[in-house]
């Protein structure tokens, strides 16, 4: 029995800076219930929205993005409700009928499967920019029990995405690669900051060969679309196989309890009362803001992956800088500045990001990376010698990943500033080994690195770079003594 998932993936546009159609901000996070409010959010008779220039550019950009052209108009739609955390008994959203027009109809997404490193496409039935409604906090026994509900507007009319899948996603683990990919493009591009707490919520939509759609609300994390969709499809698959019937429904994710459970029943599509908003005109994108949008769209983690890769940097190793927007941005930097692309991706997409990972620390979180001029300057000592990697790597990375903001001075071993001149030193106080060395027994170049290593005296010094030194002089020798 195959499985078939649509999502529909409700994303905010934290980064839209205001609200949609007013100028309360779109993160409102810390911040006193209703105190991030104004009448337009509130809904009160006479206030007139007005779409914010950010929103509707990174929406386009979101669109642009997933391969959608920019549309001629965007004309916004109300959809009628009745909810305490919609005051004006209305959302405005886009919808494709009675006169609507959505920022995308069409499109696809794409995303890397880690494993065969292909690209599979996922099509987009349409994304749509609406409002977000408020939030309901329930007292004690939540919304079954609570003795009362409160209402918090401050999320009110932030700018919000649903996009919308077909349903061409065939595993419960796709769909987590798929809305790993939708999040991670929309970072990339500036329009949402994932991290945020409650900046994504999904409904997904599974059904099995011979049985009808159910549709689970409510999942609000990745582990969790995963896990959701996996415990539907076993439920289905249970039912059916039993002689049973999976009829259309739509049913709750209880991520503690880690089951679905059914649902009230859904409006229907006449119920919502659809038309064309008259307090706002359609909306028609100038060529400025096309252009705008799409030079926004044009930054994907998959062209930043084909930069990386072009390098000489493996698939492997790129993906794990891509798939962290803070790594893959200090990792151009510094290879912008000089540093080897090679070394400074095993040092940022390999062993500092596991060190976060060891640490149980985000990787997608920039204020966990250290500065560029600390990168640049490990790699520096790395690449002359002043450092060997090992101990970048078993001495310096790890402290790093516990306090980025750490002065290198104070995690790093005192290093030898001068390998030349102690490798000069024991040239001259070894003739024995120096002669054993131009005799032919190559041996003796051990014994000398050795002896540097010695004379270090327990100051840091890359082995590598004492026997280059140490063979350049006594090549120099050979060629000059004879
Ligand atoms: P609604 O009218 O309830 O919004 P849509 O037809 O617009 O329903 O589809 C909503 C979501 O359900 C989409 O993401 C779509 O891909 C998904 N979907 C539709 N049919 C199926 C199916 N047979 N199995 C799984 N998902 C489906
Ligand atoms: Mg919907
Ligand atoms: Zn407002």
């Amino acid at each position: 029995m195959k499985a078939r998932i649509g999502l529909e993936i409700h994303v905010q546009l934290t980064e839209a800076g205001s609200k949609l159609f007013c100028g309360c901000k779109s993160n409102y996070r810390g911040m006193e219930p209703n105190t991030n409010v104004c009448p337009v959010c509130l809904g009160l008779p006479g206030a007139i929205p007005v779409p914010s220039r950010r929103a509707i550019l990174l929406s386009l950009a979101s669109a642009s993005a997933f391969r959608c052209a920019i549309p001629t108009a965007i004309v916004f739609t109300r959809k009628h409700y009745f909810y305490p955390d919609l005051p004006k008994n209305y959302q405005i959203t886009q919808y494709e009928k009675v006169g609507g027009a959505p920022v995308c109809s069409g499109g696809e997404v794409e995303y890397l499967e880690p494993g065969s490193w292909e690209w599979r496409k996922v099509r987009l039935r349409r994304i749509n920019l609406e409002e977000d409604p408020g939030r309901t906090v329930y007292g004690e026994g939540g919304i079954l029990a609570s003795s009362h509900a409160l209402v918090d507007y401050n999320r009110s009319g932030v700018p919000l995405l649903e996009i919308v899948t077909e349903p061409d996603i065939p595993s419960p683990r796709d769909a987590r690669l798929l809305v790993e990919s939708i999040l991670l493009t929309l970072e990339y591009i500036g329009a949402v900051n994932p991290r945020l707490e409650g900046a994504f919520r999904v409904d997904a939509n599974i059904s099995l060969e011979g049985g009808d759609r159910v549709e689970v609300k409510n999942i609000g994390s990745l582990q969790d679309v995963e896990k959701a969709l996996a415990y539907e499809e076993v439920r289905q698959r249970r039912l059916l196989e039993a002689g049973g019937r999976v009829e259309r429904e739509t049913r709750h994710w209880d991520s503690i309890r880690g089951v679905t459970k059914p649902l009230r029943h859904k409006e229907t599509e006449e119920e919502y009362l659809y038309f064309p908003d008259p307090d706002l005109p359609p909306v028609i994108p100038g060529r400025r803001l096309a252009e705008e949008a799409r030079a926004l769209a044009s930054k994907t983690p998959r062209r930043v992956l084909e930069r990386i890769t072009g390098l000489g940097v493996k698939i492997e190793v790129a993906w794990s800088l891509v798939s962290s927007k803070p790594a893959a941005q200090l990792y151009l930097a510094a290879v912008e500045r000089g540093a080897d692309p090679w070394l400074a991706a095993r040092m940022l997409g390999i062993d500092y990001k596991g060190e976060l990972r060891e640490a149980g620390r985000d990787p997608g979180d920039p204020g966990n990376w250290p500065s560029l001029d600390k990168i640049l300057d490990l790699i520096g000592y790395v690449e002359r010698g002043v450092y060997p990697y090992d101990t970048v790597k078993g001495l310096v990375l790890p402290r790093l990943a516990m306090d980025p903001g750490v002065p290198l001075r104070e995690v790093l071993p005192e290093a030898v500033t001068d390998p030349g001149r102690i490798v000069d030193e024991v040239l001259t106080s070894e003739p024995g080994a120096v002669e054993d060395y131009l005799r032919g027994r190559t041996k003796a170049l051990n014994y000398l690195v050795g002896a540097v290593m010695k004379r270090a005296g327990g100051r840091a010094v890359d082995p590598r770079l004492v026997r280059r030194l140490l063979l350049e002089r006594l090549e120099k020798m050979r060629g000059g003594g004879g």
